[in-house]
């Protein structure tokens, strides 16, 4: 128990006390982190289904811990973006992942995930731009991936910056498409270039024909509204067999094709060809 200085004894759950230290703890393990240089950037290749090439790469966060060793970025994502951290982190994962791309043989594009922390609170364009023109990379190669939260705050400024993004050149995809409460007119109401299709969507495909209709559905209306569209998670080949056979699928993303695997070792992967 603590005096609050008024002589009034307030209780404190001692689990409570233990998770907000641990919270604390970690937001300064982050802080320490990006100043030590201790993040990096993974890729994972995302496959066109007509080449058979990887056409885009997916930057995803990575902590190399001194101690701890590789840690996932769901263990510090949401921390970051609760403290603002992000912010400083998603520049540094951006201006590493355009240095990386204009290294990559055939005009391989990059994808870089952006927090909503980072658009309601940062300055997007003027980080996008910046790391443009610091890696040289092309506007046109770089796609910007956005989540339904972001889409459903549906504000003028939010808008305004994936309009600006795209008078640049960028791409704005839509990721995670299906597991928010997004619906299917968010599609068409927002700019946007690609959806990426959750793969939660693909769960059942292989056994139940109402679950291939389902994901059949949302790739060709996706499709028919213009957009290009991704599926992410594939695992299996018989996974791809089906998604090959679905007229609105462009692009799939999954452990089939590669993990995201560490930056040095993407050009080799993409230099060494395509799928089947
Ligand atoms: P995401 O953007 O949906 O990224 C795809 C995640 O799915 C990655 O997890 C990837 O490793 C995983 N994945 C890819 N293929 C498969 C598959 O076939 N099966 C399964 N089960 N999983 C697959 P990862 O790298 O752990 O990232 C998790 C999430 O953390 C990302 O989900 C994204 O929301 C967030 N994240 C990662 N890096 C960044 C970043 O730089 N900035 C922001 N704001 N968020 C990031
Ligand atoms: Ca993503
Ligand atoms: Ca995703
Ligand atoms: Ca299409």
């Amino acid at each position: 128990a603590k005096s609050d200085g008024r002589g009034v004894w307030r209780f404190f759950e001692p689990e409570m006390d233990a998770r907000v230290q641990a919270r604390r703890a970690l937001e300064i393990d982050i802080r320490n982190a990006l100043d030590d240089g201790n993040f990096e950037v993974f890729f994972q290749p995302i496959v066109n289904l007509r080449t058979g090439k990887s056409s885009v790469c997916e930057a995803l966060a990575r902590w190399r811990h001194p101690k701890r060793g590789l840690i996932s970025p769901d263990a510090f994502i949401p921390v970051a973006e609760e403290t603002n951290l992000i912010i400083e982190l998603g520049d540094f994962i951006l201006h590493e992942a355009c240095r990386q791309c204009v290294t990559w043989p055939g005009n391989v594009h990059v994808a870089v995930n952006i927090s909503p922390v980072q658009f309601r609170r940062g300055d997007v364009i003027t980080s996008v731009v910046s790391a443009l023109d610091r890696s040289g990379l092309p506007a046109h190669r770089l796609e910007i991936e956005i989540t339904e939260s972001l889409l459903l705050e549906n504000t003028a400024a939010i808008r305004t910056t994936l309009e600006n993004l795209r008078s640049l050149g960028v791409r704005v995809s839509l990721d995670d498409f299906g597991t928010g409460y997004a619906s299917l007119s968010y599609l068409h109401h927002f700019p946007l270039d690609k959806v990426k299709i959750d793969r939660s969507f693909l769960q059942d495909v292989e056994v139940s024909s109402r679950s291939r209709r389902l994901l059949a559905g949302v790739a060709s209306l996706s499709s028919e509204l213009g957009m290009s569209v991704v599926v992410e998670g594939v695992e299996t080949p018989r996974q791809l067999a089906l998604l090959k056979e679905l007229p609105g699928v462009d692009e799939v993303q999954g452990f089939l094709f590669s993990p995201p695997i560490p930056a040095c070792e993407i050009s080799s992967f993409l230099a060494a060809g395509s799928f089947d």
